[in-house]
């Protein structure tokens, strides 16, 4: 599966969620079998035998790929969720986002001391969002193995949030 066919199926919706905001849908990828299984194994190579422990993932759409690419490195799975969603006690980070503001939060035992946690997301954008979740890993005495990203928006620089870290995007728009 070459990557020319994963970025031919991100579609550009124009103003949304807001005027101003070209949103990458990444669900044509997901409707289709043999794309949604190329972009969780690209995720997910690099990573293999490096001893990730558990990988955090962002709702909504980090999830997707996110439990995918767990799978595949037979690790756990940390779901990282809006304010006010998780039942048990959490921790908190707040962010800037392209659009908007928010808070995220994750269990206080999703992460035991020294665990090395591989973030996902979908996409990269001022990334606000995940050096808000690297914060938390971090807080709870894991170890950021890898931040990766399917779609990096380049002219975002949300990679220079997240400098020391290893970080990998595949498709750059
Ligand atoms: P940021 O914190 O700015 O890096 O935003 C990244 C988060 O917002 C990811 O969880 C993305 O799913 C989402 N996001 C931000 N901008 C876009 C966009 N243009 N298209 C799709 N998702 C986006």
């Amino acid at each position: 599966m070459s990557l020319d066919k994963l970025t031919a199926a991100i579609r550009d919706v124009p103003d949304f969620p807001k005027e101003g905001i070209v949103f990458k849908d990444i669900t044509p990828i997901l409707s289709d079998p043999a794309l949604f299984r190329a972009a969780v194994d690209l995720m997910t190579e690099r990573h293999r035998g490096a001893g990730v422990i558990k990988v955090a993932a962002i709702e909504a759409r980090g999830f997707i790929f996110g439990t995918g690419v767990a799978r595949e490195l037979d690790a756990g799975f940390i779901p990282i969720r809006k304010q006010g969603k998780l039942p048990y006690k959490a921790i908190e980070a707040s962010y800037d986002l392209e659009y908007g503001s928010a808070t995220l939060a994750m269990h206080i035992d999703a992460v035991q001391k020294g665990d090395r946690v591989l973030l996902i997301d979908d996409l990269l954008a001022t990334g606000g969002t995940a050096q808000a979740c690297v914060g938390m890993i971090e807080e709870l005495g894991g170890i950021v193995h890898a931040a990766d990203f399917l779609i990096e928006l380049d002219f975002l620089k949300g990679r220079e949030k997240l400098a020391g870290y290893d970080v990998h995007t595949y498709i750059h728009c």
